[in-house]
């Protein structure tokens, strides 16, 4: 008997790594192609050899992940995706056995419509009913704010100030925020302010019993562009020359100290180690594991 019914997509895409005693699950939320060429500076030409080289492809495809994380039966994802009947990641989070009444947390590295467009469903009510909403504190107020749209020609800063007020809306009295000063914005999971991508962009380190984990938020778009050329200005960071900075210091942080790292935007699941070579970097993705 022959078999003609070719799959069209894959199984659920859900991962599972255990950290210490914590076990952090990656959900994929999908991905899109980027519709614009997202550099400043860097020409689409030579960007589109850059990636040829590496065997990716032009326009560039964005992967988009998000991170359940269980710290004694304690749930908190850490963003939520893009939400819109687009986005994957609730369909992946049910896949993986975990129902959104029990997400105690909903964690957000930063504001945007493919981190926060998913903490509500199409109609505006929320999709994580009993969770509350942590964020960093300028990082709320600033998308709360409609007068730091800085272009209001831009369509699409202005969209994405929308979208944000829209997906917190729903959330009210649960939304809570943190400060600098604060090192444990979820007990086990240590912020670390990383801004420029958006003004209160916080990536997240998860520690147990000796075992680390850097989840990046969106340090890093694209590995072949980015880890070559960490210089490169990117469009989508509100604060294109505080995000280099950021990005080149996150990126010696973690080679420096030989940290398992994963993103939102490194392709599912992401695990990667980080060598420096001379002022490039290198990414190592972790080999599959088939149990924990
Ligand atoms: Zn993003």
């Amino acid at each position: 008997m022959s078999i003609n019914n070719h799959p069209v997509v894959q199984v659920p895409a859900v991962y599972h790594r255990r950290i210490g005693d914590i076990t952090v699950t990656v959900i994929s939320d999908g991905h899109s192609e980027l519709p614009f060429w997202p550099y400043y500076e860097l020409s689409e030409d030579i960007g589109k050899e850059m990636l040829q080289a590496d065997f990716e492809t032009s326009p560039i495809v964005l992967n988009t992940n998000c991170f359940i994380v269980n710290i004694q039966g304690r749930i908190t994802l850490i963003d939520a995706g893009l939400g819109m009947g687009i986005g994957t990641a609730l369909s992946n989070i049910k896949a993986a056995g975990i129902d959104v009444q029990d997400i105690a947390t909903v964690l957000l590295t930063h504001i945007h419509p493919d981190h926060t467009n998913g903490l509500i469903h199409t109609d505006g009510t929320r999709v994580f009913p009993n969770a509350e909403v942590v964020v960093q504190e300028t990082e709320f107020s600033y998308w709360m704010d409609s007068s730091n749209i800085s272009n209001p020609s831009d369509r699409q800063e202005a969209a994405n100030f929308q979208m944000a007020q829209a997906a917190f809306a729903p959330y009210e009295s649960r939304i809570r925020t943190f400060t600098s000063s604060e090192k444990e914005p979820v007990p086990g999971i240590q912020a670390i302010a990383a801004p420029g991508h958006t003004p209160g962009h916080t990536v997240y380190l998860i520690e147990s019993k000796g075992e680390k984990l850097l989840i990046w938020g969106d340090v890093i778009h694209n590995t072949s562009i980015q880890l070559q050329r960490p210089e490169e200005k990117v469009i989508m960071d509100v604060c294109p020359e505080v995000a280099v900075e950021t990005r080149i210091r996150i990126l010696d942080f973690a080679a420096g100290e030989q940290l398992l790292v994963t993103g939102m935007h490194l392709h599912f699941p992401g695990f990667s180690y980080i060598r420096k070579d001379k002022d490039r970097y290198v990414l190592l993705p972790e080999k599959w594991k088939p149990s924990l």
